[in-house]
């Protein structure tokens, strides 16, 4: 046992399900019975520990797990410091400022001397401090966005991934704060024998992730907006820009994760895209 690889993944939420989905497709066999805490691989040194996602970064570093599948907003949150070896590209969300639409915002600056609740007060406070902001955090566990229905709070900095929640209680996203996506982290000590597991892991889910089908997405967009565009498309490279007959807009070309595609499409369309064309790339190099 001492030389298998032991990873910690999220139990029950956004993270498992996608979580075993990568390790299976990297032909790597196990089974896991829903209510199991643990579970062991056949044909590959790897055990599994279904844990909260909260107590991931905790369990990596203190030894109890190797590696460990969790959103990079627990683990900035938690402080703890792992090796990311590897951004997974699912259960991408973002930290946005949310208000009542009646709350005028300007930036980060009309949040001066406000009370803001969220569940991830480090993030928060680093990104405010940066800016020399100062608010008053209001630390919630859970249902952040009651918080200013509830008289507690002037707006909240909450996970979003397609905004309905926000919406479904009356509030406004005002600004992205933070982008985050499930990554795969590693303890710094790791064992030789484990290294070289973690290397074959590595080394089958890189394939894995290379093959993954990307989009090709064209589309118009008013020209102000092009800076957010570029930042929602992120990963790649700089999006390909052309000029269009009415100087507002421009029209605007990038390949997209296929796993993204459709968090991409919806922020696109809320930014004001138009006329957006989606097409599959039959071959690609890096
Ligand atoms: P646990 O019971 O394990 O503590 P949880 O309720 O804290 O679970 P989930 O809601 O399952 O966590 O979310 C896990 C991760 O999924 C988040 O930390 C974040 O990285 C990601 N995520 C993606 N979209 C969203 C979203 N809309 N809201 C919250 N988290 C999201
Ligand atoms: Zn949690």
């Amino acid at each position: 046992m001492g030389n298998r690889l032991i990873a910690a993944i999220q139990k029950s939420g956004r993270l498992s399900e996608k979580s075993l989905e990568m390790i299976k497709s990297c032909g790597i066999d196990f089974y896991a019975d829903s209510r199991a805490l643990k579970a062991s691989a056949s044909g590959f040194p790897l055990d599994f520990l279904f844990v909260r996602d909260d107590d991931i970064p905790g369990y990596v570093s203190d030894g109890v797990a190797d590696i460990g599948i969790v959103g990079r907003n627990e683990l900035d949150e938690s402080g703890i410091e792992l090796e990311i070896v590897r951004d997974l590209g699912f259960a991408s969300c973002r930290l946005s400022i949310a208000a009542p639409p009646a709350f005028e915002y300007k930036g980060l600056e009309s949040l001066e001397g406000k009370r803001i609740a969220t569940s991830y007060p480090r993030i928060l406070q680093s990104i405010l401090n940066e800016k020399g902001v100062k608010a008053t955090p209001v630390v919630v566990s859970g249902s952040v966005e009651i918080t200013v229905d509830a008289g507690i709070a002037d707006a909240i900095a909450d996970l979003v991934s397609t905004g309905t929640t926000l919406k479904m209680n009356g509030l406004e996203e005002k600004e992205c704060i933070y982008r985050s996506s499930a990554v795969l982290v590693s303890r710094k000590d790791l064992e030789e024998e484990k290294k070289i597991a973690l290397r074959s892991l590595l080394e089958r889910l890189d394939a894995v992730m290379l093959a993954r089908h990307k989009k090709y997405i064209l589309f118009n967009l008013p020209k102000d907006r092009l800076e957010k565009a570029a930042e929602v498309i992120g990963g790649m490279k700089s999006p390909t820009v052309t000029p269009l007959m009415d100087e507002g807009w421009i029209s605007v070309q990038s390949a997209v994760d296929e796993g993204r595609f459709w968090s991409v499409f919806k922020e696109l369309k809320a930014l004001g895209a138009e006329g957006i064309l989606v097409m599959n790339i039959e071959k690609m190099t890096e």
